[in-house]
C-alpha cells in the first residue's frame, strides 16, 4: 500500500501581530501607542551610520537600545539623551533588523508633516537603511527594503513612501540624492503606491 506523502508543512506566517518574521527581532525600548483609529498608510525611509560613514558596527542597535556609550566617539556627544528608534533597520548586507513593532509607534520622523498631515510617526512605518546622507546604497539594501515595503503593503494600507527629506524638508536631508526611488519603484513593483511623489 502505498502511503499518502506527509501534508506539506504550513507556509511560514510573514507576520506575527505587528512583527515581520523574516526580520532580526531586537526590542527597542522607545515607542508609544498609535492614536487610536490611524490607518498606517505611510513608510519613511530614512539613512542611518555610526559614527557617519562608518558600516558594520553595532552602535545603531545600541542607539535604538539606550545602550550607546556616548563617551566612546566625538560625534556620539551630540546623541547624548536621545531616545529614538525605527521600527526597521536595513544594514549595508541586506540584513533586516526590527526595533518596534509596526502596530505601534517609533520614533524617528520627528516635527514632520505629510499631505497635510503632521506628526508623521502616528500613521508611518520607518525603516533606516545603514548608510550616509548624500552617499549611494548597496544593491542588497534595494532587495530588501523593496520586500520589505511590499510585506508592509500586504498588511497595511500604505499609499506612499517618503524619505525624511520630504516630510520634513528643511530639517532632515536623508537620505538624500545618492538614493534611487526609481529603482526601489521599478523593485517593489507596487501599484497604487506612490514613492516619493
Ligand atoms: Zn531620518
Amino acid at each position: 500500500m502505498k502511503r499518502g506523502s506527509p501534508a506539506p508543512p504550513a507556509p511560514r506566517p510573514a507576520w506575527r501581530g505587528g512583527w515581520l518574521q523574516a526580520a532580526r527581532r531586537i526590542d527597542s525600548p522607545n515607542f508609544g501607542p498609535r492614536p487610536a483609529g490611524v490607518e498606517i498608510d505611510l513608510v519613511i525611509v530614512h539613512s542611518i551610520s555610526l559614527p557617519p560613514g562608518e558600516y558594520g558596527g553595532d552602535a545603531i542597535e545600541r542607539l535604538f537600545t539606550n545602550r550607546l556609550d556616548f563617551g566612546a566617539h566625538p560625534y556620539y556627544e551630540r546623541l547624548r539623551g536621545l531616545e529614538v528608534s525605527a521600527h526597521f533597520v536595513i544594514r549595508r548586507d541586506g540584513v533586516l533588523l526590527q526595533f518596534v513593532s509596526c502596530a505601534k509607534r517609533a520614533w524617528h520622523a520627528g516635527a514632520s508633516t505629510w499631505n497635510g498631515r503632521s506628526g508623521c510617526n502616528d500613521f508611518s512605518v520607518g525603516i533606516e537603511l545603514e548608510g550616509l546622507e548624500g552617499g549611494t546604497f548597496e544593491a542588497a539594501q534595494y532587495e530588501r527594503l523593496a520586500t520589505t515595503v511590499k510585506a508592509l503593503a500586504e498588511r497595511y494600507p500604505i499609499r506612499a513612501v517618503a524619505g525624511h527629506e520630504h516630510v520634513a524638508p528643511g530639517r532632515k536631508r536623508d537620505p538624500g540624492p545618492g538614493f534611487d526611488w526609481p529603482l526601489l519603484r521599478q523593485t517593489a513593483g507596487l501599484r497604487g503606491v506612490d514613492f516619493a511623489a
